[in-house]
């Protein structure tokens, strides 16, 4: 029996919640992670004043109260809202697909109009969608297609919109009013101070050990407690052997700028196929240009990020879930069942496109 009731491997959200769960719950908890820093992708760096989000945006938002009372009681939360900007050549639209969107597209000031319009351009799928591409003309049409949604998804995903599965579009809504709020969640905001922050908060009086690569001391850590809860990547924990599911990998170019503002927004999504980068974010506006103590920042922090296939020792980020990478998943799934005092959680070890919040909920409302 080991020191510990509990091995945790993984100090991002689903480990950090797990572990603060089972700590209130009177276990004895060991949390490792291999990075150098808690809070795994949503992990937080202070730079002049701003919280820089360095594996990528996180625009915290819910529609579960339950979640939403949970993480406020690690963080107060602002009050962002994320509206992104899409530049096609040029050509700005807002985001998500809306009445501003409508009219910059076609001239149409009206819903009426606006339905018109994208009831013309939808009759060529006259079936049920099969893939992204028909999901994406049968909600919005060809024009909308072309030019917000197929090079920005082709450049994310690098693979073909016919190739892709329809349930990645939906995560968009489309709107007949004049709302550029990307997310239909009740609750939504950053964590002030940063999510960073709000990691440590969650880990408060829990053992942590950083960097330290579990799958590279395996037997040392697993003597360590009586059960693992694993929030890694499921094909790396079986070292790929039935070989490995595919994940795409984010690269970030981030830059200092001693302008004060370099775009005017958050975030804004290059749609075009040829722009290499698919979005270039600038921290600052996630809380408003300012610093912890409410002065303007003169400086900005840009990233420019770029989408890669990924390869064994890269960063995974998102989960490809298309067909085949799912029959795979169901295998290593096979094997988890085995692993007796083993579970997987997470969207690395559930191998799912999990928000931070389906996350945390999964996280809470585990069998552990
Ligand atoms: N998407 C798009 N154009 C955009 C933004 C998003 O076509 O300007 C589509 C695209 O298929 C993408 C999906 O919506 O894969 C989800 O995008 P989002 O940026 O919300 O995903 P995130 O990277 O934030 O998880």
């Amino acid at each position: 029996m080991g020191t510990y009731d509990h091995l945790i491997v993984g100090a991002g959200l689903y480990g950090a919640v797990t572990a603060r769960r089972l700590k209130e719950a009177g276990k004895k908890v060991l949390v490792i992670d291999r990075r150098s820093a808690v809070g795994g992708n949503v992990y937080t760096e202070n730079i002049e004043g701003i919280n820089v989000h360095k594996y990528g945006a996180h625009i915290f938002h819910t529609n579960d109260k339950e979640v939403w009372e949970y993480v406020n009681r690690f963080s107060v939360f602002n009050r962002f809202t994320n509206s992104p900007v899409a530049n096609y050549k040029g050509e700005l639209y807002s985001l998500p697909f809306n009445m501003y969107t409508f009219n910059r597209m076609w001239g149409v000031a009206t819903p009426e109009e606006a339905k018109a319009k994208i009831e013309e351009q939808r009759r060529e799928i006259d079936h049920e969608p099969r893939n992204l591409e028909e999901q994406a003309i049968s909600l919005v049409g060809r024009d909308i297609y072309e030019k917000l949604i197929k090079g920005y998804t082709e450049k994310q995903w690098g693979r073909d919109c016919k190739e892709l599965p329809s349930f990645i579009i939906r995560r968009l809504p489309v709107r007949f009013t004049y709302d550029n709020n990307y997310f239909n969640a009740l609750y939504q905001g950053i964590p002030i101070g940063g999510y960073t922050k709000m990691v440590e908060n969650m880990l408060e009086g829990i053992d942590v050990e950083l960097g330290v690569d579990y799958l590279e001391h395996r037997s040392e850590y697993e003597a360590k407690a009586d059960k693992v809860i694993y929030t890694g990547a499921i094909d790396a924990y079986f070292e790929y052997s039935l070989g490995n599911l595919e994940y795409r990998s984010v690269r970030f170019e981030n830059e200092l700028l001693d302008i004060p503002n370099y775009q005017g927004n958050a975030a804004v999504n290059y749609t075009d196929r040829e722009t290499p980068w698919t979005r270039i974010i600038e921290h600052k506006w996630f809380e408003f240009g300012k610093d912890e103590n409410g002065n303007d920042i003169p400086k900005t922090v840009i990233s420019k990020e770029y989408s890669s296939e990924w390869h064994i020792g890269d960063e995974p980020y998102y989960p490809v879930n298309d067909d085949k990478n799912a029959e795979l998943y169901k295998k290593y799934r096979a094997l988890a069942e085995n692993e007796k005092n083993v579970m997987f959680g997470g969207r690395l070890g559930e191998y799912k496109y999990y928000d931070m919040d389906q996350v945390i909920a999964s996280a809470l409302r585990s069998h552990i």
